[in-house]
């Protein structure tokens, strides 16, 4: 008998988009070579002018990484010692890793069970019970968009305000995500990003940009981004960091900015076939109100573990892969355990055992799309009637 396996379909296909892009990206990079001016370039110049108007913030500052965006952020607000930052314990762990880094403590808030967004009642309550206990000062809070959806940023604004906390948008995962009509940059008194190759705006290498309205923000980033330098080069007016965006990454990313658009409508059409094909079968992702994602991750939810690890060899031995976002909560992570006080986060510890992620991504095609769905109710259907 002829087996033939169906093609593989990869969680991310950076090939094909670097084909799609085709001779504009090179001709970028090649306009790199040709005048040489690898650091701070004129490319790190127009992409961040060309980001800053297309989520409309006032103020962009590249830099090398989106987890180099949160420490400088944090480091601009002189955040250390002594200091409790709240953030959500469902993400990755650069959103942790770096109030660590500083000496603050992080303090893990659970997430809401429908949007697994941060949850605002949760991040009250560990205010308040930070502040009851009385060694931290409850200094800032950061809202993850959480795979491409935004936070509930007017409720976190308005607990902020009430509680004179700085708020950070850690927006790794939703560049060109929009919230009540605008783009995520605004929202918060800092936004950081991530160009890491599987965001929605992914580069070819690390990168990441700040966005903030504030003129005086702005200017601590460029300070701190080049080893805190003042007015001249060998001024040196803080501690700062290397943490600068490649000349020859901004040309990539600005090849990439032209198509960003039509890609995030793609990602989208995906989103609603999934939907369409998985609504009733599994718990397909309900929307924040008055948003639309920037689709950087597709999770459902399985009614339980088994069901999960079920449905993932289903579409493993159909050669589509599929991932965990995230298998651990990082409250439960041993780098934390020291760090965290043993309060239960239990959204956040039951979405860890059910929650899986498909493959959604600009060069996916509808067909492909259909595919993964139809494997995905077969293996439930399969599942439940084991
Ligand atoms: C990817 C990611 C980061 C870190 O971005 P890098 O560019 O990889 O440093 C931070 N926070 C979240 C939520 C992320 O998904």
């Amino acid at each position: 008998m002829n087996h033939i396996a169906p093609p593989a379909i990869p969680f991310l296909d950076l090939a094909a988009q670097q084909a799609r892009l085709g001779p504009a990206l090179r001709a970028r990079i090649d306009a790199v070579l040709a005048h040489g001016q690898y650091i701070l370039g004129p490319e790190v110049t127009e992409l961040e002018n060309r980001l800053a108007a297309f989520c409309g913030a006032a103020h962009c500052v590249s830099v090398s990484s989106g987890t180099d965006a949160l420490q400088i952020a944090m480091m601009a607000e002189g955040i250390g010692r002594g200091d409790a930052v709240f953030l959500p314990a469902f993400t990755y762990t650069a959103t942790a890793e770096v109030p660590l880094l500083l000496g603050a403590t992080p303090v893990f808030v659970d997430v809401d069970p429908a949007t697994y967004q941060i949850d605002p009642a949760s991040l009250q309550a560990r205010i308040d019970q930070i502040k009851q206990q009385g060694a931290l000062r409850p200094r800032a809070v950061i809202g993850v968009d959480l795979f491409g959806q935004p936070a509930p940023w007017a409720a976190l604004r308005a607990i902020a305000a009430a509680e004179g906390l700085f708020t950070l948008d850690d927006c790794a995962q939703a560049f060109g995500a929009e919230l009540a009509g605008r783009r995520l940059g605004a929202e918060a008194d800092c936004t950081a990003t991530s160009f890491f190759p599987s965001k929605p705006l992914g580069g070819y290498g690390d990168g990441g940009a700040l966005f903030t309205e504030s003129p005086e923000r702005a200017a601590l980033y460029r300070s701190l981004r080049t080893h805190g330098e003042g007015t001249t080069r060998y001024e040196v007016l803080r501690i700062g960091m290397n943490g600068r965006l490649d000349t020859l990454q901004a040309a990539i990313l600005l090849s990439k900015l032209d198509v960003f658009e039509a890609e995030l409508s793609i990602r989208d059409r995906i989103a609603g076939i999934y939907d369409a094909h998985l609504a009733g079968i599994v718990t397909i992702p309900a929307r924040v109100a008055a948003s639309q994602s920037a689709w950087a991750i597709y999770a459902i939810l399985l009614p339980e573990p088994a069901a999960r690890d079920h449905v993932q060899a289903a579409l493993r031995a159909q050669n589509i892969a599929s991932a965990v976002y995230y298998p651990r909560p990082l409250h439960l992570q041993p780098a934390y355990a020291g760090a965290h006080d043993n309060t239960a986060l239990p959204v956040s510890e039951q979405l860890a055992t059910r929650i899986m992620a498909l493959p959604i991504h600009p060069d996916l095609s509808d067909a492909q799309a259909a595919r993964i769905a139809a494997c995905v109710a077969d293996a439930v259907s399969a599942y439940a009637a084991r």
